[in-house]
């Protein structure tokens, strides 16, 4: 089974990173949003914090106690004319969740917003796309792998991940399935697939009988099984049938980190 390595792809997405800081005429800001946390999200922002380091953007970070000081400090964010982008933690209620729309969609790093999520159900390109979407679309691209007439079935349908994808798969002419925790006969709707794009949360979830012969298997899982982090498809389970199949970790995710960056410079172009 081929291996579609998620490090090449993020290399090749940051190769014009400093050329397009160096061209922007403001200066890149971000703020990170959210409450309390726990180690695994600690870690992420870390991450966010350490990438925007290695590029000179600016990053700010307010933890909220409780969700009266989350809304004190999204009220400060949102009147600081020198934030260019800003990210809410999650996970967050959905009252707080729905405050990204108070922002101008240019600013909304993460492409969550009503108005940014419509353009890109329209097709309209002056968009930002949710990250971790356009990571899996990014990796099929980079391995060559065409979409054109191909069935592709995603399983999860959040606003993040499964339903960003619809869109992306369909104008690259798929066919798209998207399963979620109440289709039935799983199996039989992934089995039709040539492409299967997992995002459940759900550790080794997807194993051989989920697959035809040759699939090619997108594991955009994230989780931890004895201190370990492991996908959502059994990798060692499928590597005999599957075709191609993106590791955990060091697929998705480290495309996504790149993706976060590019979205960062992407609002202060446009
Ligand atoms: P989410 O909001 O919890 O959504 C999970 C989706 O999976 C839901 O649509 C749910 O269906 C569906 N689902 C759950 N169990 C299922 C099952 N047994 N069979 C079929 N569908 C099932 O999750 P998310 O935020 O999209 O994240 C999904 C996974 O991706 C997580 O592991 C997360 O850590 C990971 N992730 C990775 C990155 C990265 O950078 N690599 C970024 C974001 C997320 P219902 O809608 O019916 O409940």
């Amino acid at each position: 089974m081929k291996v579609l390595e998620g490090k090449e792809v993020a290399e090749n997405i940051k190769k014009d990173f400093v050329e397009r800081i160096n061209k922007l005429t403001v200066k890149p800001k971000i703020a990170v949003l959210g409450i309390k946390s726990d180690e695994a999200s600690k870690a992420y922002i870390k991450r966010i914090e350490k990438n925007c380091e290695q590029y000179g953007i600016e990053f700010v970070l307010k933890l909220a106690q409780d969700k009266e000081q989350f809304i004190k400090n999204f009220e400060e964010i949102k009147n600081n004319k020198t934030i260019t982008g800003v990210m809410f933690q999650q996970p967050l209620t959905k009252d707080l969740y729905n405050l990204i729309n108070e922002l101008p969609s240019k600013k909304d790093i993460e492409g969550i917003s009503i108005k940014n999520m419509g353009k890109l159900f329209v097709g309209r390109e002056d968009t930002v796309v949710p990250c971790t979407s356009k990571a899996v679309i990014e990796i099929l691209d980079y391995y060559g792998i065409k979409l054109n007439g191909k069935k592709v079935v995603v399983i999860g349908r959040s606003n993040i991940v499964g339903k960003p994808l619809i869109p992306q798969l369909l104008a690259k002419d798929a066919t798209v399935t998207v399963c979620h925790s109440k289709t039935k006969n799983l199996e039989e709707e992934t089995n039709k697939a040539d492409i299967v794009i997992v995002a459940i949360g759900n550790a080794k979830f997807l194993k051989k009988e989920h697959i035809k012969e040759g699939a090619i298997v997108i594991d955009v899982g994230i989780n931890y099984e004895d201190g370990k982090i492991v996908g959502d498809v059994d990798f060692e389970d499928i590597k005999e049938k599957a075709y191609a199949c993106t590791p955990v970790p060091g697929g998705i995710g480290i495309v996504t980190n790149a993706l976060l960056i590019d979205n960062i410079i992407r609002v202060c172009e446009l």
